[in-house]
């Protein structure tokens, strides 16, 4: 492993970018919102970018499964304070039902006939290697957010 000082902002746009054909093949629309150009974290940023990857996909494929969902899944990166970056990866597809939510992240948990259910144990496993959380929040059909914080890193200058 590789920790260093990383921009998480580009670390997502690297993992948008990764996953544009995607979208693009089913129609999805990224939208991001950065609130500045560089917030950085101390991390291992390949590790960080599979969390990106995986929660982001999962986004992708619950709005396929919505057929009257608007196609948009956005981002957006800020400071809340001087503690935490958070992440927000916010959906508008199927959604999560109450019982669950409670069982996401468990290895081999899906509902996808091709899933693995490894997606977001990983996931969770690397923030808290890397001292920060997740926190979800669903409603059937309208849409799930996921909101990830990482630990504010201030470049020394
Ligand atoms: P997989 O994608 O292989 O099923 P994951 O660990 O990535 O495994 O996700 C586990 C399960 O959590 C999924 O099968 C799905 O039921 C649910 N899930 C995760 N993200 C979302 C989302 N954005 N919208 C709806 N359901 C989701
Ligand atoms: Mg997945």
């Amino acid at each position: 492993v590789n920790y260093k000082v990383f921009n998480v902002i580009k670390i997502m746009q690297e993992t948008l970018e990764l996953l544009s054909p995607q979208a693009l093949m089913d129609n999805v629309e990224f939208r991001t919102f950065y609130e500045k150009d560089e917030l950085n974290t101390y991390c291992e940023p390949n590790h960080i970018k599979q969390v990106f990857i995986n929660i982001i996909k999962n986004a992708i494929e619950a709005t396929v499964e919505n057929n009257t969902a608007e196609k948009i899944v956005s981002v957006s990166i800020s400071r809340p304070n001087n503690r935490w970056v958070k992440i927000v990866i916010e959906d508008r597809g199927k959604g999560i039902s109450e019982e669950k939510l409670k069982c996401i992240g468990e290895p081999f948990y899906t509902t996808k006939e091709k899933g693995t259910g490894l997606g977001l144990m990983i996931s969770y496993k690397i923030i808290k290697e890397h001292d920060g959380k997740i926190e979800v929040a669903s409603e059937m059909n309208k849409g799930t957010t996921f909101s990830i914080f990482l630990p504010l890193k201030k470049k020394k200058k």
